[in-house]
């Protein structure tokens, strides 16, 4: 038994959420940003924004050998999608748990693409692997001022 490790699952950490055009054009902005906010995460960023086909190309770099890049980035670039970033304790990890299987068919009930999506082409938001990449990911797609620092009042209720 590690106590080191048990502190480090309490990291407050930033991850980069995003409704993609499905979810935009399906109506389920709300739905998917109620699920955040219901859990206790606190939104610091927010905007509908029409992906530049380079931007997407860059975020989802680490794709660019597989078959489906192509059809992901025109996915991608389809349609205005909502750009977010959530900061939390570990929520990285579980915004990706609140999100489901990469494939709908797979993802459990109860997550995002599990109640909400039947395609992996058409899973209707993206939330960042890791920590790292949740920060590469907020400053790529965000610009200087657009991410707020606030404190929500329900904050003492949440974390002990
Ligand atoms: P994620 O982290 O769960 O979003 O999954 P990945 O990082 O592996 O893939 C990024 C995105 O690429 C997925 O969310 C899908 O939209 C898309 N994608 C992944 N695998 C496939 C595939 O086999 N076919 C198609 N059409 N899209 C895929
Ligand atoms: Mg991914």
């Amino acid at each position: 038994f590690l106590p080191h490790l048990v502190a480090s699952v309490e990291q407050v950490d930033q991850t980069y959420i995003m409704i993609k055009p499905d979810g935009v054009q399906r109506g389920l902005v709300g739905e998917i940003i109620s699920r955040f906010e219901k859990k206790g995460f606190k939104l610091t960023g927010l905007k509908l924004f029409q992906c530049p086909k380079e931007l997407a190309e860059e975020h989802y770099k680490d794709l660019q050998s597989k078959p489906f890049f192509p059809k992901l980035i025109e996915y991608i670039t389809s349609g205005p999608v909502v750009c977010m970033a959530w900061e939390g304790i570990g929520v990285v990890a579980s915004a990706r748990k609140l999100i489901g299987a990469t494939n709908p068919l797979e993802a459990d009930p109860g997550t995002i693409r599990g109640d909400l999506a039947v395609q992996t082409g058409r899973n209707v938001v993206h939330g960042s692997d890791s920590p790292e990449n949740g920060i590469r990911e907020i400053g790529l797609w965000f610009e200087d001022g657009e991410v707020c620092e606030w404190t929500p009042v329900q904050e003492p209720w949440l974390k002990e």
